[in-house]
Parts: C-alpha cells; structure tokens; sequence
C-alpha cells in the first residue's frame, strides 16, 4: 500500500530530539526553528514530559469520557491558572481543526444563528467547519462551501460591523496572530473594535490560539497583548508538546448541556499526562518569558539584507518576508546549516521555534542568515 501522497516532503529522516536539537538517521545534528509546526513547546524529549506519559501508559493508557478522569480536572485548574481564564471551562478534543469546528458549533448553538464571519489569508484548519472559515478555496471541496461564511479583511471593523448588522451572525473567529497567512499581527485597536462590536451585535468572539498561544508569544494568548477577553479561545498544537490534544476555553455565559459536544480520544489519559507535564515545564523554566526575550533577541537581530523586505511577529511567532521566494534559501539553510524552518505562502521564512531556544542558538541562525 502507498501513502497517499499529500505532502511535500524533505527527504531527512529525524529520530532523535532533545531540546531545540534534532538528529538525522545518519547521525547529522540540526537546529530546529519550526518546533514541527509551532507542536515542539518545551522542547523534543523533556526527560519530565516523558516520564510523565511514560509513567502513565504504565499505568492505564485509556478509557472512554463515561468515566471520571482527574486528570482533565487537574489540567483545567492548572491551565486556568497558566492563563489567567480560571472562570472559563475547558472542553478537550484532538487537534486544531478540532477545537476550531467545537467553537464554531457552540457558537452557532449558543446564538441559534448560523453565519460565520472570518477574516482573509485565515487558516484553521482542514475539518468541514474549520476549512470553510479558512480563506483558501482550493483547500475547500464543494461540500465546504455550503457553510455560510463572510471573508472580511483584516483590521477593516467596518466591514465586520456592516455583516453583524444583519443580524444572523454567530460568530466572528480570528487568529491571535495570523500564522500560515502570513504573521499578520492584528492592530489593537481593531481587537479591542471586535470585542465590543461581538458583544453589541450579540456574535461570539472566537480566538484561534492554536498557533499564537501556550506561550508563544511572550504571554500566554496572544489576544493578551490586547487586553480583551473572548467568547471562546481555542487551542492546540504545543498544548501537550507532540501528543496529539486541543482544548476551548469557554466563557461562563455558556450552558453546558449533555451532549453537546463530544470526542472518543479528546482528555485521555496520555494527552492530560504529557498536557501536564508541559505546563508544570512552561513555569519552572520560564518559557513564556524565554519566548519573548529570545524571540525579541532574533528580531532585533535578523540581518537587514536587502532581500529581507520585513520582520513580523510576536516573541518566538516570527515571520521574515522576502522579495523573493525562499524555497532555495530554506533548502541551503537545512542541507548546508542544518537549520529547520518553516514557511507562509512562497515569500516568507516562518519561525516557531520551541520556547525554550537559547540566545547562542539564535545566532546560530543569524550567522547563517548572513551568508545566504
Ligand atoms: N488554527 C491555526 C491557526 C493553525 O495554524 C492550525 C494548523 O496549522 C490549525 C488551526 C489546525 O490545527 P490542526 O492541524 O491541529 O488541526
């Protein structure tokens, strides 16, 4: 049988991380500044995040969500203090796309409306809710394109205002920072204009955090550089460093009815095992901080090349925009330097390093810059 052929793919085989390091089956080292999509939050192969899991498998690896399991109300204490939302409930689910389609559909039962507004060069990911709020047609098959949902431009509340207007909105999604459209960073005025339009219009204000949050940024939400608070934040990612897991965070004027909403893997044993492993690393080692001190370090000291024509982005969420397109830059960066990058469209070099890179390693990578 093939794999069915979806992805581009390097041809490295990585099989061994530790920290911001990656090994090659044939023993090559490489730095790794794309933490496997923003996933990798406090680095590959934390000794405490594997026995954490390892410990547990140990133990018992599954049951169903028919059966209590304290870990989940371990991790909704633990996380609500993390993040400053302990009047929030958590829902646990899978992935990105996932907790996108929850908070789409708590939004739409919340409200009892069904349109959705969202914003251009989005992503959320690849279920049917999810990918019909992204902004990428040629990722949407027809049976997406059913949903009802309004592009607007980012920034433009006058725009956002003109649909909410109509009355049938339930709700408006938005990245904390726009990631595979580009590290496009919000303005502030125009989160704090969305809050209180959500709020006069009756819509729910949705935060994809799956890229932008647990950390990245240099606080915990990206939203939190705003100092608003939504409906609901979703989540994903670096949320158990690798383990597959996504949550929401929902705010108390939501009404938790049986049923609802539901998941066979969502709060499993292994996920709540790895979930709390990474916050309790998250806080003694300081990585929310790290993130925005290294990821300021790098900013400021990206080479002005002239093929460089902008630095974006928050803490360790950065993107360099090119005046050309970087697939040859980023190959001489991972076969010659041995560096991993990520990417946004054709023209930007996208990083998501783990939050815990040091500084010496941030050089390493500006000493390769230079000689692109
Ligand atoms: N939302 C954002 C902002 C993302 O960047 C992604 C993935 O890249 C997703 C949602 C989808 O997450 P997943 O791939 O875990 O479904």
């Amino acid at each position: 049988m093939n794999l069915f052929d979806v992805y581009s793919l390097y041809d490295v085989v990585p099989v061994k991380g530790q920290g911001c390091r990656i090994w090659d089956d044939k023993g090559q080292e490489y730095l790794d500044l794309y933490g496997g999509h923003a996933v990798i939050s406090v680095g590959h192969s934390h000794p405490a995040y594997v026995g954490a899991i390892s410990g547990q498998l140990a133990n018992i690896g599954f049951y169903s969500n028919s059966v209590k399991n304290p870990l989940q109300e371990q991790l909704a204490e633990k996380l609500g203090k993390a993040c400053g939302y302990e009047d929030y409930s958590l829902f646990l689910d899978n992935s990105g796309a996932e907790s996108n389609e929850n908070a789409l559909k708590l939004a739409s039962f919340h409200t009892g409306k069904d349109r959705i507004v969202a914003f251009r060069k989005s992503f959320h990911g690849r279920t049917s809710g999810a990918v019909a709020v992204t902004d990428n047609p040629n990722i949407q098959a027809p049976f997406n394109k059913n949903h009802k949902v309004t592009f607007c431009d980012l920034n433009d509340s006058a725009a956002v205002e003109a649909e909410l207007k109509k009355g049938d909105v339930a709700g408006v999604i938005i990245e904390g920072i726009q990631g595979c459209g580009g590290i496009n960073v919000p303005d502030d005025s125009f989160m704090k204009e969305l809050e209180s339009l959500c709020k006069k219009y009756g819509a729910v204000l949705i935060l994809d955090e799956v890229q932008s949050g647990y950390g990245r940024t240099g606080k915990f939400f990206a939203h939190q550089w705003n100092g608003i608070k939504p409906g609901i934040i979703t989540m994903g990612k670096g949320i158990a460093n690798g383990f597959p897991c996504g949550g929401i965070l929902i705010s108390p004027e939501f009404e938790a009815k049986k049923g609802m909403l539901g998941t066979t893997f969502g709060g499993n044993y292994l996920a709540m095992a790895g979930a709390l492993a990474v916050l309790d690393i998250i806080e003694k080692e300081n990585l929310i901080q790290n993130a925005y001190e290294v990821g300021e370090y790098l900013k400021a000291n990206i080479p002005a090349l002239p093929q460089i024509k902008e630095v974006r982005g928050r803490g360790l969420m950065l993107g360099m925009e090119f005046n050309c397109p970087v697939a040859d830059i980023r190959k001489k960066l991972l076969f010659e330097d041995h560096i991993f990058t990520g990417v946004s469209g054709t023209n930007m070099i996208r990083l998501l390093a783990p939050l815990c890179l040091k500084k010496e390693q941030a050089d390493v990578f500006i000493n390769a810059l230079n000689n692109i």
